[in-house]
């Protein structure tokens, strides 16, 4: 930890700095400039961080030194997270594209689904089952009868699927059916759900909130790993901005940044972040191209008369054809993507 003092700081003031800083164990390193004095905690900063520093007479500026994510910080695990789930690799060198409904609908459209996402290449099929819809009145998820038809759908095509858990109450009862648990946007924060699927030995996927920060983003995955799950993908899509044309804003810098501050694997929700199926295929291109390590994208086989996120649904041939088109940017960048059909 850094203080900068005022440049007007009395002795008394500066006296008091020192004598919190090794109240609480630390030593204090003093390098006075002519214009300022700088004091720095050394030890374990984590122990300050609950005092007021910032607000002591005489302090300008308080400055963190370590990452208060550490768990889920690259300077402490350098290499890349690679999870694997059944015969697929999540953060290695291939793209990993998951694809399905947004709600699990019927056993009919969720197998045929499944089969076109994985004729295109797709390697995890998503739907909800639980679903945190804005208004009550909407179309709900059908529960643990959704969780069965999506495991019916991975028997019948071998897909591992994704699929979100809402509250801690049903975390066991999904964490039965499914290979990956997806944690929503509007449960980043819900501190009470990420400690319950840290305790699973389910990898998580982990969605941006519309307006969580990406230091608040991180700190959500630290909360699940530091019940002992490392297994957290991150996952972009869209935030809420003063932009009302699209359905969020696809914060496109946050691949990058998730990428160099953390070592975990970083994925894009197009289909959320667009709203409208049209700008989905240029937005997997471009999380592609920046280095994102996956994508969760809506297909629906009748997208006009979905459930819900119909509007943003790719049929299955705009899903074929937006497979082909990641493949050569995936190539450009020295990734991999899944063959296109023969
Ligand atoms: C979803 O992927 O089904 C979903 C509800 O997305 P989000 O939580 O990002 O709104
Ligand atoms: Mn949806």
């Amino acid at each position: 930890m850094i203080i900068v003092l005022r440049p007007d700081a009395t002795e008394q003031e500066f006296q008091h700095i020192v004598e919190k800083i090794e109240e609480k164990g630390l030593k204090a390193h003093v390098s006075r400039g002519t214009e300022r004095t700088i004091i720095g905690a050394i030890g374990d900063e984590s122990v300050l961080r609950a005092l007021p520093l910032e607000a002591l007479p005489g302090v300008e500026k308080v400055m963190a030194v370590l990452k208060p994510y550490k768990l889920a910080s690259r300077d402490f695990h350098p290499d890349d997270t690679i999870i694997r789930v059944r015969d697929v690799e999540i953060g290695g060198k291939e793209i990993v594209v998951a694809g399905g409904p947004c709600s699990v609908e019927t056993g009919d459209t969720m197998i045929k689904t499944a089969q076109a996402v994985k004729a295109a290449g797709g390697k995890l099929l998503r739907g909800g089952a639980f679903k945190p819809r804005t208004s009550p009145y909407d179309f709900q998820g059908l529960g643990e009868e959704g969780l069965r038809l999506l495991a019916e759908a991975r028997d019948a095509t071998g897909l591992a699927i994704v699929t979100e858990v809402m509250e801690t109450r049903t975390v066991e009862l999904v964490s039965n059916y499914t290979d990956i648990l997806q944690i929503g946007a509007r449960n980043t924060q819900n501190f009470n759900l990420l400690k319950e699927v840290g305790q699973t030995n389910k990898p998580v996927l982990l969605k941006r909130g519309m307006s969580t920060t990406l230091k608040e983003f991180m700190l959500a995955a630290e909360y699940i790993m530091n019940e002992g799950n490392s297994n957290v993908i991150l996952c972009e899509r869209g935030i809420r901005t003063f932009e009302t044309y699209t359905r969020n804003t696809l914060d496109i810098s946050a691949v990058p940044i998730l990428k160099y501050e953390t070592h975990l694997p970083v994925w894009v929700d197009p289909s959320h972040a667009a709203g409208n199926w049209r700008w989905v295929n240029p937005l997997s291109r471009a999380a592609v191209a920046i280095g994102a390590d996956g994508l969760l994208v809506e297909v629906h086989v009748d997208p006009e008369n979905a459930w819900s996120d119909g509007a943003q649904s790719l049929c299955p041939v705009k899903f074929q054809s937006l497979m082909n088109d990641l493949k050569r940017i995936a190539e450009t960048v020295g990734r991999t993507i899944a063959p296109e059909k023969e």
